[in-house]
């Protein structure tokens, strides 16, 4: 598909790891300890060729009364707002500018339930705990080393993206992603997205 408003090839569901998004941001998050475990940033829908596209699409805005009580306290644990603490907020501003640019193959209500549902699939978390990549002040992994386990238990290539701390200089991993085919349904190799610089050290915090 072409670049175009609202028209998208693939999927990016994107989860994060709270301990780094708080530790990067300029303002602290709300919670005294983050979360320790990976949690949902966003499903989105993805071009090969305009990477960051599309978003901000035109079709309907969030609604609140979409996100119905028993999917509302499923992600209340899967997509929380790890910064401020203000859930509906942060799915109104995902939907907002991700969401209802793939709104004809998912809408909000399946959109919601469909990013609950890939949490659900693979516990990001328990994969690297059982390859003892756990948080560590001073241990450092290469790229490879943390993709491994991810794509044996999955049988999919991820894609990891790292942030750096401003204090000490170290790559953090920040986000792990799945890529989904443009159905959302079938989760394929991220070997065609847009790579970011991979670090030659990647701490886990
Ligand atoms: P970051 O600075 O975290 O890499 O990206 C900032 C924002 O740009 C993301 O939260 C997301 O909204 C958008 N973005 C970055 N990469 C992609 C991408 O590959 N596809 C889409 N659709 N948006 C992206
Ligand atoms: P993108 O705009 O596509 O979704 O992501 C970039 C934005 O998402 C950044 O401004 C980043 O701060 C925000 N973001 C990532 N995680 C969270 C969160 O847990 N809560 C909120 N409110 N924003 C988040």
């Amino acid at each position: 598909m072409s670049a175009g408003d609202g028209s998208y090839d693939y999927f990016q569901f994107v989860q994060q790891w709270p301990p780094t998004n708080c530790r990067v941001r300029k303002r602290p998050c709300s919670k005294p300890r983050p979360l320790q475990n990976f949690t949902i940033h966003g499903l989105w829908p993805s071009n090969y060729s305009n990477p960051t596209m599309p978003s901000k699409c035109t079709g309907s805005q969030f609604k609140k009364e979409n996100v119905y009580p028993q999917l509302r306290s499923k992600l209340k644990i899967s997509w929380p707002d790890v910064e401020s603490g203000n859930d509906t907020r942060f799915w109104e501003s995902e939907w907002n500018k991700h969401g209802r640019c793939s709104e004809q193959t998912l809408n909000q209500v399946k959109y919601f339930q469909r990013s609950h549902a890939m949490w659900r699939s693979h516990n990001v978390t328990e994969i690297l705990r059982n390859a003892s990549i756990v948080p560590h002040p001073t241990q450092t992994w290469t790229y490879s080393d943390i993709v491994s386990p991810i794509k044996a238990a999955t049988k999919r290539t991820p894609l990891l993206r790292c942030k750096r701390d401003p204090t000490t200089n170290t790559e953090l991993l920040h986000e792990v992603v799945f890529c989904y085919d443009y159905k959302a349904k079938i989760q394929i190799d991220c070997n065609r997205t847009a790579g970011y610089p991979n670090p030659q050290a990647i701490s886990f915090q």
